[in-house]
């Protein structure tokens, strides 16, 4: 299993972190092991002092494929959940700086969080969800996947030029504006189309 991860993929987010609008899809990856399953809290790690959350929608891969084109791309992801891709600000701007790669900023243990994931109801486009990240509460993020810099069909096609998808990898679409900080003790939800979908405490 891989966690694929879009960045830069809503140009409020990118124009709030002052990065260009990409030209094609900003990809990376994050191990199995960054991966924190529902339930289960993450602790603030020791190398950061500016730990983010980016509210995302997750899909689930069903079906193995390289090369798919993007009119076949929907045969290929059947769940949908929210999912947090948590960022170390600070070393990530570090690096950036140093035209180094992110992995020790974003693919660290616990670093993707993912809620509960549910089958795609018959006639729900996923290029037309509404979600929400509260933070203690609070509304910090709304986003809507009609946005997306790249629809979530192309990037199934894009990514498959590079990388076998394969059956339980999961694609983590970007995030919108009002990325922040967490502190310890913060409670973070996830609410996908005013359903609440995923939690995380961070410790
Ligand atoms: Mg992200």
């Amino acid at each position: 299993m891989k966690i694929i991860c879009v960045g830069r993929n809503y140009a409020d987010h990118a124009k709030e972190l002052k990065n260009d609008l990409p030209t094609t899809p900003v990809i990376f990856m994050k191990p199995k092991g960054a991966l924190l399953l529902p339930g289960k809290q993450l602790y603030y790690p020791d190398f950061t002092q500016d730990l983010h959350y980016e509210c995302e929608l997750v899909l689930k891969i069903c079906k193995n494929g390289k090369h798919i084109q993007e009119k076949f791309a929907r045969k290929y992801y059947d769940q949908v959940t929210l999912g947090i891709d948590f960022t170390a600000r600070d070393i990530q701007r570090a690096q950036q700086q140093k035209g180094l790669p992110w992995e020790i900023a974003k693919a660290f243990d616990g670093s993707a969080v993912a809620g509960t994931f549910a089958p795609i109801p018959e006639g729900m486009d996923v290029h037309d969800l509404h979600f929400q990240l509260l933070q203690n509460g609070n509304s910090v993020q709304d986003g809507h996947t009609r946005d997306m810099i790249f629809s979530i069909d192309h990037i199934i096609a894009y990514v498959s030029r590079f990388f076998t998808l394969n059956i339980g990898d999961m694609i983590f679409t970007g995030t919108p504006a009002g990325v922040g900080p967490v502190q310890r003790d913060d409670k973070l939800e996830g609410i996908l189309e005013g359903k609440k979908v995923m939690e995380v405490e961070v410790r």
